[in-house]
């Protein structure tokens, strides 16, 4: 752990012992953001409470009352509702939105006693791989301001890679945590779908969607999921299993699991420094104890056409209800309630936004449905099995890059929307198998962080924390010279 960028466990420990408070925490991430977040904008809004709920969680602490994250500063994208903080999704549409309540995991890290800090960057909706499609203007990466943070959860990623915050949300519905994670130098958890509940984040592709984690450590990210996961009466798709413990998992090593390694994930379009790192990452996991083998999941070449028909076709249909009526702006012309309609979407949404719209209800229409809809659900269904054949057969996980670039420059792909899309390629398949993944930088290149993921069974977490943890070991935090 880097003395510039202390976790959530060393905040936790020196709380414990006295060697501070949750109101010296939570002023130290506003003074970090002060100085460094004019350059970067990672958040959207900082919560004008913090302080206030930090004094609270002091007297907490005090009386005895402390629960497990007492004290602890968190950031949280700006798609999670928080009750009386304007929650804007990155759209001009919501820009003033305040939710009555919060989010179950923003209520569940608040009655763990975290204190949010503040909303983060994201783009619009979460629809992006780099935050340049927020209403708001982009975030920048601390590694390199002229290159993207990734995204959609660029801001919390920006957040926790500078110390900001110890540990943010995020949510996932492609990549949206584990991309950023990976360009930022963090670490990135995308949940089994139905492990979080979703209630509270706005919805974008419901059968992909699910929370996310971003934190400076495995142990962390571990400790946070802990929280966050299991069963919730406002969400039907988080289902009542156990909720592990994942921190002590980090300790366990990985001796005797079999991890695969895809060779679909380093063929083409990979960039040699990170098929390297993803080569090395594998030989201090056989060094530690995992066997290792070339595996192969032969679906993987139709993971972005089938993720960008899903997504876009469930897109289509979760933002019919931003039409002005509940949610949000409404700009009304006064000439009925289509031209309402209209007025509102028409304005409110940007470019990205209306493209996947578009593109959604047209794979839904009628006559293309089963062409496309139903064939992307098909070859969902194949990409899935692919990963449970590896499962059946033994296999514990696998391990790919999470990125096949390391991060791009601001503007580079915004005229071009397939190479942005193209960024999730080794992302989008998690999700669209509803498996989970952590993704752990590992290495630099050119100055920039680089990150291998490790995909497992539905609900087997631990392992992957196991893995994550042995990697760190390997090799180290990485913290950008920024923030050092
Ligand atoms: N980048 C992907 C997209 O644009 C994933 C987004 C996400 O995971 N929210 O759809």
């Amino acid at each position: 752990m880097n003395a510039a960028r202390p976790g959530m466990r060393a905040m936790l420990d020196r709380l414990a012992g006295g060697e501070t408070t949750a109101i010296a925490l939570v002023r130290g991430c506003l003074d970090r953001i002060a100085a460094l977040d004019p350059g970067l904008r990672a958040f959207l809004r900082l919560n004008p409470r913090a302080e206030e709920q930090a004094r609270d969680a002091d007297r907490a602490r005090a009386e005895g009352r402390a629960g497990p994250l007492c004290g602890i500063p968190v950031a949280v994208k700006d798609n999670l509702a928080t009750a009386g903080l304007v929650t804007t999704c990155g759209s001009a549409l919501l820009r003033d939105f305040v939710p009555l309540r919060d989010a179950t995991v923003v209520a569940r890290l608040r009655e763990a006693g975290a204190i949010v800090l503040g909303k983060t960057n994201l783009d619009e909706f979460a629809m992006g791989s780099s935050t340049e499609n927020s209403s708001f203007g982009p975030s920048r990466n601390p590694w390199d301001p002229a290159r993207v943070p990734g995204g959609s959860s660029g801001g919390s990623a920006v957040a926790v890679a500078c110390g900001m915050a110890p540990a943010a949300l995020g949510s996932e519905t492609g990549g949206s945590v584990r991309q950023p994670a990976a360009f930022c130098g963090v670490v990135g958890v995308k949940p089994t779908y139905g492990r979080v509940s979703r209630s509270g984040l706005v919805a974008f592709g419901s059968s992909l969607d699910q929370v996310g984690l971003l934190a400076g450590s495995v142990e962390d990210a571990a400790a946070l999921l802990a929280i966050v996961a299991g069963p919730d009466r406002d969400d039907a798709t988080a289902v009542p299993r156990p909720v592990e413990d994942y921190a002590s998992a980090c300790e366990a090593g990985v001796t005797g699991l079999r991890i695969g390694l895809p060779r679909e994930y380093l063929g083409d379009g990979l960039a040699p420094d990170i098929a390297a790192a993803a080569r090395e990452a594998a030989g201090r996991l056989a060094a530690a104890g995992a066997e290792i083998a070339e595996v192969s999941l032969p679906h993987t070449p139709w993971a972005i056409p089938a993720y960008y028909v899903i997504a876009t076709a469930e897109a289509s249909s979760n933002l019919a209800r931003f039409d002005g009526v509940r949610f949000g702006r409404r700009v009304d012309p006064g000439a009925g309630l289509q031209a309402m309609y209209r007025a509102t979407r028409g304005d409110g949404f940007g470019p990205e936004v209306k493209r996947r719209i578009l593109l959604g209800t047209f794979v839904l229409s009628a006559g293309y449905h089963d062409a496309y809809y139903g064939q992307a659900l098909r070859v969902r269904a194949l990409l899935r099995r692919d990963f449970l054949d590896l499962f059946a057969a033994g296999f514990h996980a696998v391990l790919t890059p999470t990125t096949p670039t390391p991060a791009f420059r601001l503007g580079e792909k915004v005229s071009d929307p397939l190479a942005m899309y193209l960024s999730d390629v080794y992302t989008a398949t998690a999700n669209l198998a509803g498996l989970p993944a952590l993704s752990i930088p590992v290495a630099l290149s050119g100055g920039l962080p680089v990150g291998v993921q490790v995909l497992g069974p539905d609900f087997a977490e631990a392992h992957l924390f196991r893995i994550g943890a042995a990697l760190e070991r390997a090799f180290g935090t990485f913290v950008p010279p920024a923030a050092a």
